[in-house]
């Protein structure tokens, strides 16, 4: 049964599409069976695990228009290790479309039942909104893991996605908790960086991931290869980053997970 869990942050450029990607690299060399989820018509995460979007016949507009299925929309075993289910531009019309829909927000939840036990996780990588797609993610979703740079007003932005979040929690689903804030593009020879993630300590405790993800040239160069950092270049910081941090979101999840009814 997959657990799913959302990227999200309503911040551009803060590395969720990188979190996702390389998180899915990371847990399918554990052995875990992985769905990549791109939610954003940038189309960065399919695009970063090798999919050319403009060739897709179906995406995740199709399913949350439940003209597809996952099943017939995904593509199996890219050669970034796991399956994606893509994005292209056309998914920024879902935005308009869905509105006048009934179950708007449920639509992915749905269609993610029919594939639950084909997976082990379930990734997705939300637009930097707080949107109908994102809120398909959260409705879908056990947990939110949170990529953040430590940065000035990082604080501040999170207090709308955590609100958000309790939102979503209290009225739509009871299931959803935030998982982990994850620090990113960290630079440990930048003070404030350093005092940014002591406040998020502080703050957030347990809730902040022990794993610290390095800024690294690897990780931003490997999506123009079309491929995760972990996969692209193994022995670079940052791919050693992120495969302690899959192994970490595994640990942390070793509680058996509850089912949704
Ligand atoms: P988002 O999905 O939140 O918009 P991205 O994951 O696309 O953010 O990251 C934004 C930019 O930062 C991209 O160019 C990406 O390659 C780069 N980047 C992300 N994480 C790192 C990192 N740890 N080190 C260096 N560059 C990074
Ligand atoms: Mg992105």
């Amino acid at each position: 049964m997959a657990r799913i869990f959302c990227i999200a942050n309503q911040k551009g450029g803060v590395g969720k599409t990188t979190t996702t990607v390389n998180l899915a690299a990371g847990l399918s060399q554990i052995g875990k069976r992985v769905l990549v989820v791109d939610l954003d018509p940038q189309g960065n995460a399919t695009m970063g695990s090798g999919v050319d979007k403009r060739a897709l016949d179906l995406t995740v507009y199709d399913v949350l228009l439940e003209n597809a299925s996952i099943a017939e929309a995904r593509q199996v075993q890219t050669k970034a290790g796991y399956d994606v289910l893509g994005a292209n531009r056309e998914l920024a019309g879902a935005e308009v479309e869905l509105v006048e829909l009934e179950r708007r927000n449920g639509r992915l939840k749905g269609a993610l039942q029919a594939v639950r036990d084909d997976y082990d996780f379930v990734l997705i990588d939300c637009p930097p909104s707080l949107s109908l797609l994102t809120l398909n993610g959260l409705c879908s979703a056990h947990g939110v893991v949170v990529p953040m740079q430590c940065e000035y007003f990082a604080l501040e932005g999170l207090s709308d996605l955590v609100n958000t979040i309790k939102q979503v929690h209290a009225n739509l689903n009871p299931e959803l908790e935030i998982i982990g804030l994850l620090r990113v593009m960290f630079d440990p020879r930048i003070t404030l960086q350093q005092q940014v993630s002591e406040q998020l300590k502080a703050h957030f405790g347990e809730k902040v991931f022990n794993t610290v993800i390095p800024r690294n040239v690897r990780l931003a160069e490997a999506p123009s290869y079309g491929l995760p950092g972990v996969v692209f270049d193994p022995a670079s910081k940052g791919a050693i980053a992120f495969v302690e941090f899959a192994k970490e979101m595994s640990q942390r999840l070793g509680a058996p997970v509850r089912v949704a009814a």
